[in-house]
């Protein structure tokens, strides 16, 4: 089944109001196996609307919109997909009632206007709204089922859960169509999306069910697989059989799976050898300490975290010796190995990490640009530092140089453990 999502609104289409109905509504979709081919966002106008509900209704073979169905002259959502469908609106005496006795017990006048949201296309199902005036309209014809829900985001969401998608997924169990839409995410760490797709064909070219869809993030890939199945259980076989294929493709570079953020991997790989570390940053300002903290339980191994933004609270704080900085710069191997090694002593932890580099936009120079950071990682058996260049704004080379350090841990974590 093909879905198409029709968005109704000029704040929309402007900008001042952001579409999350389409993607609510897509993901709603997902849920019982159904594909969204199309999602179209329309002004409040007569013509296009007509246009984009023609177009929807032609080449779907379900169609939710959403919005326009207040009772005011701008909402017109209602009127264009009857004239539309050919399906003359007709006023349901049960709703019309309703909204009299609504209007009467709030003492507010009920005039003409109001009416109009009683009235609903000829052969439609109306579909009761207990959290506003608007109801939902469900028309099923042969070839298409056309579905409207009011704009405000809690009353799409409640009308959708309780009557359009058991609605649906009876429709579709009778059918015998596919009734699941199962994800999967696959992240990977390390490995560009280019590079990751060329090592991943010819799996990538050839998907069919389940489809490997790659998302390109801030310094990491992931990879979301999609089964399309009659049952949970199989779209969970298709996924295990084609994350199996990928993970062999990529190996170690897969670091989780879904939610599993990189610093909750990291946090895992600690836990698992038993093993605490602490941080020296610099350039990224305290974030790879923010980033091991937002993982629940990061206390049982993040033993604290030093902010030595200045040479002096480098020297003071973290022993590094004066006479490094002076010969080095502080953006060197060789303060970023004594940061570390400091850090790791002060704090009495088993790995201590290091980060100092040059943010940017300004402070750059030939030998020494903007990105350049050096990271580094002491631990029992002695310390190590990697340069990086890292591009992008401020805050990007603070994530790139955070997500950096989080892996150049991750794979000391996964060196020691394989021994
Ligand atoms: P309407 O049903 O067009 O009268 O819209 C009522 C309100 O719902 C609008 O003022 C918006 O705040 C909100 N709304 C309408 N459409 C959407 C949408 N696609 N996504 C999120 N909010 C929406
Ligand atoms: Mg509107």
């Amino acid at each position: 089944m093909k879905a198409e999502i029709l968005a109704v609104g000029t704040e929309l289409l402007m900008g001042q109001t952001v579409n999350t109905n389409a993607a609510e509504i897509a993901r709603m979709l997902a849920e019982i196996g159904v594909g969204v081919y199309y999602q179209t966002i329309v002004g409040d106008n007569p013509q296009r609307l007509e246009e984009a509900a023609r177009t929807a209704v032609g080449r779907a073979d379900l169609v939710i919109a959403s919005g326009g169905l207040g009772p005011t002259e701008d909402d017109l959502t209602r009127e264009t997909f009857a004239h539309v469908l050919g399906a003359p609106l007709e006023q349901h005496e049960g709703w019309a009632q309703r909204l009299r006795e609504l209007f009467a017990r709030r003492g507010r006048p009920f005039t003409g206007n109001n009416l109009r949201q009683a009235m609903v296309p000829s052969g439609a199902v109306l579909l009761e709204n207990d959290n506003g005036t608007a109801p939902g309209i469900y028309l099923q014809r042969p070839d298409v089922v056309v579905v409207l829900v009011p704009g405000p985001p809690h009353e799409m969401r409640a009308l959708m859960r309780e009557k359009v998608l058991p609605r649906l997924a009876r429709e579709l169990a009778g059918s015998r169509q596919a009734a699941v839409l199962i994800s999967k995410v696959l992240r990977v760490v390390g490995v560009g999306e280019a590079k990751a797709a060329e090592l991943l064909e010819p799996l990538l070219s050839e998907q069919e069910n389940p489809t490997i869809a790659p998302l390109a993030k801030t310094a990491e890939v992931h990879f979301r697989i999609t089964a399309r199945a009659f049952d949970a259980d199989e779209a969970h076989r298709l996924i295990a059989e084609t994350a199996r294929q990928i993970r062999d493709r990529l190996g170690d570079a897969v670091y989780g799976e879904d939610d599993t953020t990189l610093e909750k991997a990291v946090g895992e790989l600690l836990v698992h050898r038993g093993l605490t570390v602490a941080t020296a940053e610099s350039c990224t300002g305290g974030l790879v300490s923010h980033r091991l903290t937002n993982v629940p339980g990061s206390s049982a191994y993040f033993t604290g975290g030093m902010l030595t933004y200045s040479d002096a609270l480098k020297v003071s704080a973290l022993a590094v010796d004066p006479a490094l900085i002076a010969q080095y710069g502080a953006v060197s191997e060789q303060v970023a190995e004594a940061m570390a090694t400091g850090v790791r002593k002060a704090t009495g932890s088993d790995i201590g990490i290091s980060l100092t580099g040059i943010a940017g936009p300004g402070g750059g120079t030939a030998e020494k640009p903007v990105g350049l950071t050096f990271i580094g990682v002491a631990d029992q058996s002695g310390v190590l530092c990697r340069r990086f260049q890292f591009w992008g704004g401020r805050e990007q080379i603070k994530v790139r140089a955070s997500q950096a350090a989080l892996e150049l841990l991750r794979r000391r974590l996964l060196g020691d453990r394989n021994g």
